[in-house]
């Protein structure tokens, strides 16, 4: 029954069904019922957070403090810091290319690289220029856009990763534990891109149901079960390195971890197929994996050319898969960026034709087709957007009063903050609640609501989700309570 309604309610051509449907599979109350104590708190908590909001130090130690749920939009190579990768790079004899501060495999000097750890290990200042080579600290913008400075450090640090997928989970969930979020949603190529080989071996076809019968003839679950192991052995790296089951674990085990199957637009139409396909299978295959989404810059030039055409082939497979997530990065995009036809139609795409529950960023919503009418249906179809502050800033160039967060708040589309890429910005999840309150204006009721939308909207199962949003009632019902409190 829950299966066909999900069906039906993802079915753009009924909007009612999809409607009535929608209620009935989020049912989630917006708060559970409090006690009189916890909102009489509740209460008093907002009141201290207004006198407290504009005190930097004071609303720093409040943020800090507040439990702010899951991480729904989380990249996890630029979740990493770079003194990570450095580490790592230098543990596996890696090889720098001084000119460009990029990663190259050993051995070392054929093509003008040195060995990373002793360039490094005596050399403060090129220590220095690697980490800002690999993020978007000490970026100036006057030299490099942001945008190439941020998509680029991929590239250059992206050799240190792998192997390290294990090391990375470790990292992430301390940080997310630090932040006092519970739950993690990341994205992962988690095939390694076995899928894309197949895609590139058996070409392109304009009939997509061919294509997966040869994409699945070929051996694609043979690799996704391999995925499967390889996933096993970075989970079990994971738990080894917090410490996990032992007096001494790091409160990072506690962090629940999913995954969303990383799709990358910018390749070949045959391998963008044949990744999202694998998106629907491994989601089928594996609980761990919760769905899927769409990476790399929408601006590109493939993903620019063949958006409709990855709506088309999700539209296509959605109707085979109906019961797999989907989440999409779009509006991730900024006026003069991209030609003004660009933004008028990736959001609402998105969500009629590639029926994307969630919208990674939204930036460009203002500049839609109909604006007013995609923001009223975002609102009534209960499609949450993923709020990533600081990479807009960064990526985009828009901050403040030009970013449409208020504009989503005031229509009621559901939102929830998010790091996006935390390493690279060289933000967490705390100093995105910063940003919404100092640059964003918003109040604590608003950040309690996005925080309980960041679980509410997550695309766990819905026993892990009752869990989690049991913890989070609890959690914030402590919280208040010790905030109500004038001592503090
Ligand atoms: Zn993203």
């Amino acid at each position: 029954m829950a299966s066909s309604l999900r069906a039906r309610r993802r079915s753009p051509l009924s909007v009612a069904l999809f409607l009535t449907a929608g209620c009935a599979t989020r049912s989630t109350p917006v708060f559970t019922a409090p006690t009189p104590n916890a909102s009489t708190n509740s209460a008093a908590v907002a009141r201290r957070f207004d006198n407290l909001r504009h005190d930097p130090a004071r609303l720093l130690l409040f943020l800090r403090d507040m439990p702010k749920g899951g991480d729904l939009h989380s990249h996890l190579a630029g979740a990493v810091y770079a003194e990570s990768f450095i580490r790592w790079a230098g543990e596996d004899g890696l090889c720098i290319i001084t000119e460009t501060l990029t990663l190259a495999p050993p051995p070392c000097s054929t093509d003008g690289s040195r060995p990373l750890a002793s360039s490094i290990a005596t050399n403060a200042t090129r220590y220095g220029d690697v980490i800002d080579a690999w993020s978007l600290r000490n970026w100036n913008a006057a030299r490099h856009n942001g945008h190439d400075q941020f998509f680029e450090s991929f590239g250059k640090f992206g050799l240190a990763a792998r192997g390290r997928t294990g090391d990375m989970l470790a990292e992430v969930s301390a940080q997310a534990a630090a932040d006092k979020v519970s739950y993690l949603e990341l994205m992962q190529t988690l095939d390694g891109g076995a899928s894309a080989s197949l895609g590139r071996q058996l070409g392109y076809s304009d009939d997509f149901g061919r294509m997966r019968d040869r994409i699945l003839a070929a051996g694609l679950k043979d690799s996704l079960a391999r995925a499967r192991t390889t996933l096993d052995a970075d989970e079990a790296r994971r738990r080894a390195l917090l410490r996990c089951g032992t007096a001494t674990a790091d409160a990072g085990c506690a962090v629940t971890i999913r995954y969303l199957y990383q799709v990358l637009r910018g390749r070949s139409r045959e391998e963008v197929f044949a990744r999202i396909l694998a998106g629907f299978e491994m989601t089928r295959l594996d609980s761990r994996v919760v769905g899927f989404n769409l990476v790399e810059p929408e601006d590109d030039p493939v993903p620019m050319r063949d958006f409709s055409l990855h709506m088309a082939m999700i539209d296509f497979l959605h109707r085979l898969y109906p019961d797999v997530h989907i989440t999409l990065h779009a509006g991730e995009l900024a006026e003069g960026q991209v030609p003004p036809d660009g933004l008028r139609f990736h959001i609402r795409k998105s969500i009629e034709t590639g029926h994307a529950e969630r919208i990674g960023h939204g930036v460009a919503v203002l500049y839609e087709d109909d604006a007013d009418g995609l923001l009223r249906l975002m609102a009534s179809h209960r499609i949450l957007v993923e709020i990533a502050l600081s990479s807009n800033d960064g990526i985009l160039g828009v901050r403040g009063d030009r970013h449409p967060l208020a504009t989503y708040l005031r229509y009621g589309v559901p939102v929830a903050l998010a790091t996006d890429d935390e390493g690279v910005s060289r933000s967490n999840m705390t100093h995105e609640y910063q940003r919404a309150v100092e640059e964003q204006g918003v109040d604590y009721a608003t950040l309690k609501m996005m925080a309980h939308n960041s679980l509410a909207f997550a695309f766990a199962d819905a026993t892990d989700k009752a869990r989690l949003l049991r913890e989070f009632d609890a959690a914030i019902a402590q919280f208040e309570a010790r905030w109500a409190t004038p001592a503090r």
